[in-house]
């Protein structure tokens, strides 16, 4: 694990190059959420960035998240799922999570949605979209975007659609990246329509890639490495 100084570092040098791509974009700042991916690193690294104002973190999985969430407790982080949730697992993260970033399928849609009417809870989500239709990636066929769009509106009233999300095909590449953001802006835009509904969420843009990411409009990125270095390896 990093100090909390060369921590802080980092997340002061990711935010100044935010600000830099903002301003190239001629955007806000304050319309990019800085999201800390911080699965596989342990609990002590999150508290160091949260005393340097970091709020918002993102979790994979889902025994480790709420390890962190009960470790953390005293600081109220705002805690946000961007691993694949399994829908037997609906359970456990149906409304322990400000946002969802990986609903994917209409079984998971039916299990968060029996288990939010139970908790009387209101949950936020993104619909995760396989934006390149790579076969072993999570994430709803784009052909199917509308479709599972459509079911949640129908079927799911604790189920808060906010927007998609993606994680393109290449990595550490910003330029080869920016066609997929473009790709995920675009598809957003038809499914809002679609809907009939905002949908103002982009959540695109990791690490080796956000500034191309926030370009194309992303309003959520999700770092992890850039901020607190390499992760261990998931066993
Ligand atoms: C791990 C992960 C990230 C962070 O990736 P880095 O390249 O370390 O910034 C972002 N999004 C998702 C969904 C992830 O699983």
């Amino acid at each position: 694990m990093l100090t909390a100084g060369q921590l802080t570092a980092n997340l002061e040098k990711v935010r100044h190059r935010v600000d830099d791509a903002c301003r190239r974009a001629n955007r806000n700042p304050a319309d990019v959420t800085l999201l800390a991916v911080s699965k596989l690193q342990p609990a002590a690294a999150l508290r160091d960035i949260a005393m340097a104002g970091q709020m918002d973190f993102g979790e994979n999985y889902v025994q480790e998240a709420m390890q962190k969430m009960a470790d953390l407790a005293d600081l109220n982080l705002c805690w946000h799922m961007t691993g694949h949730v399994q829908s037997r697992k609906a359970g456990d993260v149906a409304g322990r999570f400000a946002l969802i970033h990986t609903l994917d399928s209409q079984k998971l849609a039916a299990a968060l949605e029996r288990h939010l009417v139970g908790k009387n809870l209101l949950q936020n989500v993104l619909i995760e979209v396989n934006i390149a239709q790579e076969p072993q990636k999570g994430g709803i066929d784009p052909d199917h975007l509308q479709e599972l769009g459509e079911y949640v509106l129908a079927n799911c009233p604790h189920l808060a659609l906010r927007g998609v999300m993606c994680l393109p095909p290449v990595f550490d590449n910003g330029e080869a990246a920016r066609p997929w953001f473009k790709k995920l802006r675009e598809l957003r835009s038809d499914l809002a329509k679609g809907l009939d509904m905002d949908l103002p969420v982009l959540s695109m843009g990791m690490s080796g890639d956000f500034e191309a990411a926030i370009a194309e409009g992303a309003t959520i990125i999700r770092i992890g490495t850039a901020i607190f270095g390499p992760r261990a390896v998931k066993k």
